[in-house]
């Protein structure tokens, strides 16, 4: 057997480059310094020139996928949700916010559900989380403003074919990172207690891991959402909050136990995401390998300005499946 390798995703944990110090940089974080003392520390392109950042461009450039226009959202949700989508019929991810661009929190989604599936009678609607709904129908839903809130329906996009097998976990909460996981054609395991958001059960994810490293699993994947959540919210407190709970509760033991089996694992973003503007970035992302064909470059801590300059690399994950 093949010793496995382990990728940790903080969805947009990275940041764009201001004067002041970012999240990576601004939080404490000493089992990812661990690792990049004993790794190497590079960036990824993880936005293919031309397409918009987000977790479903993301994660399957992460995960090997060759993309030449973005993912449709609609099927990545419906797959990580188990909707059964009809013979003929599409499927739609559909977003509620502030006229400001704030996103809807959960309670105000669910206030204007009832009006948003009025509007949409031709389609089933249903509330995935957040600001996050879902619509099934025949045609594209076409709707603009619902009460106070504007209706963002995400672009038709490209189907995402199988990369992975089987002996891939991908163990997530509910979302992008679980949707594609299942098309991308890896196992997805998503424990009780993970949101994907602030407050998620990080150590459930954490157990769910190790017991797929146990059962043999050949590669696994480790979402974790939060970060990106609380950065969309513009709460720089709750996304160093996130990062650091995801140090001691994800990284850590997973450093461990890669150790422990020589096995190869790597920390990275899927995207920036601004945590001044709510926003997400192309930038490449910051990401530290360790394993034991490694040579440790050095490298003191995981950041956008300690790593600006260093090489850019392609596919992290079969990287990774080189290196054990
Ligand atoms: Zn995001």
């Amino acid at each position: 057997m093949t010793a496995p390798r382990i990728l940790v995703v903080l969805d947009g944990a990275a940041e764009p480059i201001w004067p002041w110090p970012s999240t990576l940089e601004a939080a404490q974080m000493p089992a990812l310094d661990a690792l990049c003392d004993r790794g190497a520390v590079a960036r990824v392109a993880t936005t293919p020139p031309g397409l918009p950042p987000g977790s479903e461009v993301g994660i399957p450039t992460l995960l090997g996928a060759r993309l030449a226009s973005a993912p449709g959202r609609g099927p990545i949700e419906a797959a990580a949700a188990d909707v059964t989508v009809p013979e003929g019929a599409g499927v739609w991810r559909v977003d509620v916010h502030h006229h400001d661009g704030r996103r809807a929190v959960t309670a105000e989604a669910m206030l204007v559900a009832r009006d948003l599936a009025a509007a949409l009678p031709d389609h089933d609607v249903r509330h995935l989380k957040g600001h996050r709904f879902l619509a099934v129908g025949a045609e594209r839903p076409e709707v603009e403003v619902v009460a106070s809130l504007v209706v963002v329906v995400w672009d038709d996009g490209e189907a995402l074919a199988p990369v992975l097998d089987r002996r891939t976990v991908v163990v997530a909460a509910p979302g992008a990172a679980a949707g594609c996981g299942r098309l991308l054609g890896a196992q997805v395991v998503t424990p009780a207690g993970a949101t994907g958001d602030v407050g998620s059960d990080l150590w459930a994810k954490t157990r769910a891991a190790l017991a797929a490293l146990r059962d043999g699993a050949d590669a696994v994947v480790l979402h974790v959402g939060g970060a990106d959540e609380a950065a969309h919210h513009r709460d720089k407190v709750g996304k160093r909050a996130m990062l650091e709970a995801a140090d001691a509760d994800v990284i850590r033991p997973l450093a461990r136990a890669a150790a422990d089996v020589g096995g190869a694992i790597a920390v990275t973003s899927d995207h920036a995401t601004c945590v001044e503007t709510g926003r997400h970035h192309a930038d490449p992302v910051p990401a530290v390998l360790a394993a034991p064909a490694v040579a440790p470059a050095g490298a003191v801590r995981l950041h956008e300005r300690l790593a600006e300059r260093s090489a850019v690399w392609d596919g992290p994950f079969a990287l990774l499946g080189a290196l054990r």
